[in-house]
């Protein structure tokens, strides 16, 4: 069956009866006139309810839809698991528990079977580091549903990546939150503390932690080393990942928890916490200069542990701060352009970024990737969606020359650049004197034109100038940039 129907952005709701469908081949066509048309060709789907006895690798379980906030657990399938599948050990997934497991093995079915039906565990399960008994393997199992889930349904089918590894999460450690390391393909998923509940009940944490995994594998090898600008960009990418799968831009609603202060006293309670739908004008990178104050969320407490009042932002530190600017422009530009195109986008521009890329040069992938999906025809979209977050391409192409940094000469209407596109070789008229360089998506100089002197040169407003060529017959395709100075003009090459 051949539809022009695209794939939903959500995940279908999942219940006790599995959806049993083919796969999702999705073709990109062009059609004259420079748009395009998303086919999707979708195999018949049908539902089927399994009975619980049959099929060895899709086994019943007991897990939350989402989280604790939307009610009761649900009963679902488990897909994906090996051999016998009475231990959480899948293709995408496998998951362990600390106290539970402390060998590292995988947490079991019922009584060595394939039974994944346990108990909830209560939210904040602090007490299970020091008594397994107050631990349930239900934290496993709901990590495993989410993980594979997201693996197979979005990664996988959706975006069509190919999905070779298997991740080992570690699930009641000690603390709050979860992280994941990248190179090891191991994620830790804490049991909740002070601030946070048991984050292997919300969903939302268990997808950020794998699109870190995920940046990784597709090729942007980030660590903790990177520069914060960096770093702020992998959490960003995480949320917006998570938010468009969930199709909901709150992030961690549920597992950020402000228990009592009793008597503790200072500034009132703010439950904000993070999200993608955020304010323009607070939540803006500012070209570079963000605001030294961007923090979101404030709860203070009595902590009962060490009898002390502990007051705690949800954050405040630049690499989540501006991190929500950089999930928010991409959130915005969803809502102009469609999960179908952002979400392929958002991934073909992690594949381009380095360990050191920053918000500009990130910028300058995803139009890279633009043009190479779709010629560039969202370039002026994805630019205006990103400069409204106050983020530009200036830092790409920051003058490394004093001198030129320091000119007097206005930004505006320096050079002028023609064709664009552009294929066999590009104008450019700027001052005389001026040094010209063509850079590439990833701010390589792969040109440069050297000034001149007056022949050839017209006066007129801002001094002589001179028109000079740059011969780019032999650049492959793709997006660039001319700068002058601290002047930068975009410009594509098509053949
Ligand atoms: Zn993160």
């Amino acid at each position: 069956m051949r539809t022009t129907a695209s794939i939903p952005p959500q995940r279908p709701v999942p219940r006790a009866i599995l959806p049993v469908a083919g796969h999702f081949p999705v073709l990109w066509r062009r059609l004259s006139g420079g748009s395009f048309l998303f086919l999707a060709a979708v195999s018949v789907a049908f539902l089927v309810a399994l009975p619980a006895s049959r099929g060895a690798a899709a086994q019943q379980a007991l897990v939350y839809d989402a989280s604790p906030e939307e009610g009761a657990p649900i009963e679902v399938a488990l897909q994906r698991l090996a051999g016998s599948a009475t231990t959480l050990n899948g293709q995408y997934v496998r998951v362990t528990s600390n106290v539970l497991q402390p060998g590292g093995e995988p947490v079991q079915g019922k009584n060595g079977t394939s039974d994944f039906r346990f108990d909830a565990a209560a939210p904040t399960t602090a007490d299970c580091i020091t008594d397994a008994a107050a631990c349930s393997a239900f934290d496993a199992v709901n990590v495993y549903y989410h993980i594979d889930r997201f693996a197979h349904e979005f990664w996988a089918e959706r975006l069509g990546v190919d999905v070779d590894f298997q991740v080992d999460v570690t699930t009641h450690i000690a603390g709050s939150g979860g992280f994941a390391i990248a190179p090891e393909r191991t994620m830790k998923i804490a049991v909740g503390d002070i601030f946070m509940l048991n984050a292997a009940l919300s969903d939302d944490v268990l997808y950020h932690e794998y699109t870190h995994l995920m940046a990784w594998e597709v090729g942007w090898k980030s660590d903790r080393d990177s520069p914060e600008e960096t770093k702020a960009l992998g959490e960003g990418y995480a949320d917006y990942f998570t938010s468009t799968y969930t199709n909901d831009p709150r992030f961690a609603e549920w597992v950020v928890t402000c228990p009592d202060r009793q008597h503790c006293e200072g500034p009132a309670n703010d439950n904000e916490f993070r999200r993608l739908d955020l304010d323009q004008s607070e939540w803006n990178f500012q070209f570079g200069e963000p605001s030294q104050t961007l923090r979101y969320g404030f709860c203070l407490r009595f902590h009962e542990g060490d009898g002390k009042c502990k007051a705690s932002f949800n954050n405040r530190t630049p690499q989540y701060t501006w991190g929500m600017i950089w999930g928010a422009a991409l959130w915005d530009l969803r809502g102009v352009l469609g999960a179908d195109v952002v979400d392929r986008l958002a991934l073909e521009g992690m594949r381009r970024h380095a360990r050191d890329t920053d918000f500009s040069g990130a910028l300058a992938h995803l139009l890279d990737a633009d043009f190479a999906l779709w010629e560039g025809i969202h370039s002026d979209t994805i630019r205006d969606v990103f400069a409204a977050r106050g983020v530009d391409l200036a830092s790409v192409v920051s003058v490394e020359n004093p001198d030129e940094a320091a000119s007097p000469q206005p930004r505006q209407a320096l050079i002028s650049v023609w064709p664009n596109p552009a294929a066999e070789r590009i104008h450019v008229d700027a001052p005389i004197g001026a040094r010209i360089v063509l850079l590439d998506a990833i701010g390589r100089e792969v040109l440069t034109a050297e000034p001149v002197g007056a022949h050839g040169a017209t006066a007129g407003r801002g001094g002589a100038r001179a028109e000079r060529i740059l011969e780019t017959a032999h650049l492959p395709a793709g997006w660039y940039a001319v700068r002058v100075g601290d002047v930068v003009q975009p410009v594509i090459l098509s053949r």
